[in-house]
């Protein structure tokens, strides 16, 4: 077995674990293979263990390298979860299967055209700055109940929320303050959870955790 499956395996089981601990089913949680800078010879070997939803953090980059493993592999999913410009939008809904950084108002408004334009809806994920650090993407914890109501306005269905909480801090309590909102808007996603706590992440109601390093070892 190559060194990614076994990488594959062994988080596949840590998520297990994490989510048994918590009185969760393991299959409620979708492991977002994080592929970003990592070129198509090093994904194939995760694809043929089995790996089907893959993470982008830009546009330019997943319409590069996916066209081709996606004819491939037809049934892979693609996420963007990096930050996107509203011109990108068409593109975007064109390419992503979800679309986890929508944090502002013009971005709403170009994905609901996208949208409209495309007949498609990706799963939409309101990206929170939950930390509510400076220079950190993400909408206001105070800016949310009102991006969620423009969202619905524009016809957006809304499937959860993401975030990154801020770095060198115990992650826990930023988890639980995410969970906790999309519990108070009736929202079943949860974005939230990467290669140093996951684990975490998946015992603080995780539906999706978003993991690079650990699976592909370390970005250039
Ligand atoms: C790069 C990235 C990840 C993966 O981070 P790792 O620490 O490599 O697992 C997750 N989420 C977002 C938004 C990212 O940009």
């Amino acid at each position: 077995m190559s060194d990614a499956a076994d990488r594959l395996n062994e988080i596949k089981t840590k998520i297990t674990n994490a989510a048994a601990r918590a009185h969760r089913k393991a299959d409620d949680i979708c492991l977002i293979a994080v592929s970003k800078t990592h070129d198509a010879a090093a994904i194939r070997p995760l694809i043929a263990a089995g790996q089907r939803h893959f993470g982008e953090n830009r546009v330019q980059e997943a319409a590069a390298k996916w066209p081709e493993l996606r004819a491939e592999t037809p049934d892979i999913k693609l996420h963007l979860i990096g930050q996107l410009q509203s011109n990108k939008a068409d593109e975007a809904v064109a390419m992503f299967d979800a679309i986890h950084s929508v944090d502002r108002s013009s971005l709403v408004q170009a994905l609901a055209k996208a949208c409209d334009k495309a007949g498609r809806q990706p799963q939409l994920f309101v990206q929170v700055n939950i930390g509510d650090e400076e220079q950190k993407g993400g909408c206001k914890v105070a800016d949310l109940p009102a991006l969620l109501a423009e969202a619905k306005a524009a016809g957006l269905k809304i499937e959860g929320l993401m975030a990154i909480p801020p770095a060198d801090i115990e992650p826990a309590p930023f988890f639980a303050l995410l969970d906790e909102l999309a519990e108070r808007h009736a929202l079943t996603g949860r974005s939230m959870g990467m290669s140093g706590d996951y684990e975490t992440a998946v015992m603080l109601g995780a539906t999706h955790v978003r993991v690079g390093t650990a699976l592909f070892g370390t970005r250039d």
